[in-house]
């Protein structure tokens, strides 16, 4: 059978090597000139960037050893550094707790505790599905485990009742306070890690990985219309020429997804506010003193989160940080920034719409919020038979995570087995 995947993202990719391994016939579409999507890594001034997404974090480790991806254990893997205080997040639970405990801090520990036997269950019984699971299902897992507050509470009630409240930035993206406490467990990672060359290599190596199973990787092709008959996929055209398949899944953005379609959008992708600044730099700069010996980690900053790729990773080829915050305040905290900084790419939210094809500039494809949690962010299975959706806006959501790439990759295959009776 032949399937024509949509987009070769990091989903895309982890989609087409599931497909391929199970013994389909795989053509990868991808409008850019290169693969990866929003893992990239770009060559700017003689030296690399992680252009967009800059830490692995919230892939399972079942598909990094899977697909071999190579990542750099940096720790503490975070390093708050907020109201003056230094607070190193230590990636062995017992060191972390202790450590941020002693700092004043109490009730981080039953905090910590919370989050991390919410994300074992998600892990054990919410990640590798066949269809997102709803609100319910997963409320009363948390309940039957004694953490139903990380369900029931927003955000802002969850983290009130364990932090001071100049900590709350570094747990919760602004809009999402009012949004079940979930999404400070499904951004919680003691595995945030560099992955050396950049997040680019994230792509490189699923890429090189399709390619040897036969996956036929077609750059510069964007894909204009997918074709339909009385409710049963056709193909897809794209560069001007028709592909006929069997089975589509799009890891576009849903909202992308029905434009292909000929379907005004069943969704609403907001509109992005996000800026990130990847410098180049002649030295590291003159870090505050107390955070010198944490300037391997990712740094969480009251102007925002900053990284010094280059620290750990010898291949960048110079100094080289990202930083998504406020450029302004970042220099007040790091004075001699600006007359080390030999040239900067601004990436913001208007630019990479147009780049990534991401509707509103939402670099989840769709917001990490009430409706679109859960079972309300669209299925792996769609109304057309046939047509699949396996991008960050299908569940479980945004970030390097290859989960719905993998997840759809194997409805559509557990169908195709279930047709044509294959086992
Ligand atoms: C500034 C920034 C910082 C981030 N930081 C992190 C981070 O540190 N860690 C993390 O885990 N996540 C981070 N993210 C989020 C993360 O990068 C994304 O959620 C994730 O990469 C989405 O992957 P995807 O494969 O689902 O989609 P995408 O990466 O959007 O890939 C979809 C692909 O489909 C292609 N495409 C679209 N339409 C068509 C078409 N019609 N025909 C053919 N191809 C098409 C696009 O060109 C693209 O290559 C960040 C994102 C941004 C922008």
């Amino acid at each position: 059978m032949r399937v024509c995947v949509i987009g070769a993202g990091h989903n895309g990719l982890v989609a087409a090597n599931v497909l391929a391994e199970g013994g389909l016939n795989v053509d990868l579409f991808e409008s850019r000139g290169k693969v990866g999507g929003m893992a990239e890594t770009l060559e700017f001034m003689g030296v690399k960037v992680s252009r967009a997404s800059y830490v692995l974090g919230l892939m399972p480790l079942s598909l990094v050893s899977k697909f071999g991806i190579p990542t750099i254990s940096q720790d503490p893997f975070q390093t708050l550094f907020l109201d003056g205080q230094v607070m190193p997040f230590w990636r062995d639970h017992e060191r972390r707790r202790k450590e941020l405990s002693k700092l004043g801090l109490t009730d981080y520990e039953e905090f910590d505790r919370k989050l991390i036997r919410f994300k074992e269950i998600v892990e054990e019984k919410f990640t590798f599905l066949d269809a997102p699971p709803s609100l319910t299902e997963i409320a009363e897992a948390a309940e039957k485990a004694g953490v139903e507050e990380v369900v029931r509470l927003t955000s802002r009630q969850f983290l009130r009742r364990y932090l001071p409240r100049y900590m709350h930035r570094a747990f919760i993206y602004p809009g999402m306070e009012d949004a079940p406490a979930y999404l400070v467990a499904y951004f919680f990672s003691p595995s945030w890690s560099i992955v050396p060359g950049g997040m680019g290599t994230v792509a490189k190596v699923l890429a090189e990985r399709a390619t040897s199973l036969g996956v036929r990787i077609r750059l510069g092709s964007s894909v204009s219309r997918i074709v339909e008959n009385r409710g049963k996929v056709k193909g897809v055209e794209a560069a001007g020429k028709f592909y006929q398949c069997e089975a589509i899944l799009s890891s576009a953005s849903p909202v992308v997804t029905w434009q292909l379609l000929g379907e005004t959008s069943k969704a609403d992708p907001g509109v992005g506010r996000w800026v990130k600044y990847n410098m180049v730099l002649r030295r590291m700069p003159t870090l505050p003193q107390q955070l010198i010996p944490f300037s391997h980690s990712i740094l969480d900053l009251e102007a925002g989160e900053l990284l010094f790729h280059s620290v750990l990773d010898g291949t960048m080829g110079g100094t080289v940080a990202s930083f998504m915050g406020d450029m302004g305040e970042l220099e007040e905290v790091i004075p001699d920034l600006k007359e080390n900084l030999l040239g900067v790419d601004v990436l913001d939210a208007s630019k990479a719409e147009v780049e990534y094809n991401i509707p509103g500039g939402n670099l989840n494809h769709l917001p990490m919020r009430p409706p679109y949690l859960f079972d309300g962010r669209p299925g792996y299975r769609t109304e057309i038979e046939g047509l699949y959706m396996g991008g960050a806006g299908s569940y479980p959501g945004g970030q390097v995570t290859g989960i719905p790439g993998f997840n759809s990759a194997t409805a559509l295959l557990r169908d195709w087995k279930t047709l044509s009776g294959h086992t």
